[in-house]
């Protein structure tokens, strides 16, 4: 590991991962070129074991393969395996993260059974613990890391940084010929203050491969700038995120554009999209904007998705667009018994066209691809199979016929698991 400041560090080559120490946290691995892994966040009351283990459950069941949940007060400590108990009962068998801050040491240890239920505890070295009670407080949450072998993500966060860090980097700063801007500072007092802690984690006796590190900003150009520096300045594992990418189309945009650009420098082992749901709308969300992050970028397969045109002038009806959200939403609702049913569904690729001019080639490049009519064509839909017109729909059941052929399709085309 180096430890020197390097402002511009180059870019890995586009489509290489940096290399990283890998973590094994329950059955996944973070980390030393290990796909990369999608993890969301509950916004349960983690004391109400029960809402918190139907969360946890939705969310493993849209595909996230870490769950982290908050564990702020010794109910929710205490909730945490009854959590455990439940989801195991559901047959939902994946790793729980506690999320500490504040008195994460004294929940650790006042309850035994949470430490040992958790697959891994995540830290914040900004709020672990004030003054002198900092180094002690730390050092207790890693021991009974520790003591219950379990592996701890130190994320510093741009909202709660470390007033001390901040406070001596300031004085450093004003040491130097040519001062840096605070925006640098701050990145340099986050930066630091992660792999500080991961150096005093390291000391007391937590093993390289027990340790990820992430660094989160809300800002896209700064959370960039950020993960660069940090992963040439180490080979832990990283998580990324944006701190709190928002709602709706900009949280999507914003956290797709930071991390798009990390991801194909190869930099990021694990991403969480931290989306502020819309009230009442469900929190897979953001579990589904991470693996379409990840899929359509090529990195993962984790459903098969519709490509679709924008519809123009040319479409006749809003039906085009209902069908290519008829059939996103039927393999959205089946993936969860397909993935363990066909190997390689994931791959499948499917078309759905508003008119002649693009819909058959695009259709063609698809395994299965449906072309609707546009204005002034004649009202029927010829539908490809592996680039050949298998058939053409007619009438007012098109999409049901079309979402038969996909079913079909995938039952005779891909090998049940085991096979
Ligand atoms: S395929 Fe046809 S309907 Fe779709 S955007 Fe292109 S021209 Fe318009």
């Amino acid at each position: 590991m180096s430890d020197k400041s390097s402002p511009n560090p180059r870019p890995a080559e586009s489509g290489k991962r940096r290399p990283s120490v890998g973590v094994q946290i329950g059955k996944v691995i973070v980390g030393s070129g290990a796909p990369i892994v999608v993890q969301s966040m509950t916004n349960t009351d983690t004391e109400d074991a029960s809402s918190t283990a139907k969360q946890i459950a939705e969310l493993a069941r849209a595909g996230s393969e870490l769950v982290r949940i908050t564990v702020n007060t010794p109910a929710a400590a205490a909730a945490v395996p009854r959590i455990r108990e439940r989801l195991e009962m559901m047959g939902v068998d994946v790793p729980i993260i506690g999320d500490f801050h504040y008195n994460g040491h004294q929940l650790l240890e006042s309850e035994p059974a949470c430490a040992e239920a958790l697959a891994k505890y995540r830290i914040n070295p900004g709020n672990v613990g004030f003054g002198k009670k900092k180094d002690s407080q730390f050092a207790a949450i890693i021991e009974m890391a520790l003591r219950y072998d379990k592996p701890v993500r130190i994320g510093a966060n741009w909202g709660s940084l470390d007033q001390s860090m901040v406070a001596t980097l300031m004085d450093e700063n004003h040491t130097r010929a040519v001062p840096w801007d605070a925006s640098h500072v701050a990145r340099e007092a986050l930066i630091r203050s992660a792999l500080d802690s991961a150096q005093r984690a390291e000391e007391i006796g937590l093993a390289r491969d027990r340790i990820i590190l992430s660094c989160k900003v809300s800002g896209v150009q700064e959370l960039i700038a950020v993960y660069r520096d940090l992963a040439a300045r180490c080979d832990y594992a990283l998580h990324l995120g944006l701190t709190e990418a928002g709602m709706g189309s900009k949280g999507i945009t914003a956290s797709s554009a930071a991390l798009a650009v990390l991801l194909q420098e190869g930099i990021g082992d694990t991403i969480r999209i931290s989306l502020t749901p819309e009230p009442g709308a469900s929190r897979t969300g953001e579990v589904i904007v991470a693996q379409e992050l990840l899929q359509t970028m090529g990195l993962r397969a984790f459903t098969p998705l519709v490509t679709a045109c924008p519809g123009c002038g040319r479409t006749t009806s809003e039906f085009f667009q209902e069908l290519a959200k008829t059939v996103q939403e039927h393999v959205r609702e089946q993936m969860p018994l397909w993935r363990v049913k066909y190997d390689g569904v994931e791959n499948l690729t499917l078309a759905v066209m508003g008119c002649v001019v693009n819909g058959p080639g695009e259709s063609k490049h698809a395994n299965i691809g449906i072309s609707l009519p546009g204005n002034g064509e004649a009202p029927s839909a010829p539908v490809f199979i592996d680039g050949e017109k298998a058939m053409t729909l007619r009438g007012d059941n098109i999409a049901n016929e079309f979402v038969g052929i996909l079913d079909n399709y995938v039952a005779s085309h891909y090998h049940a698991r085991g096979d």
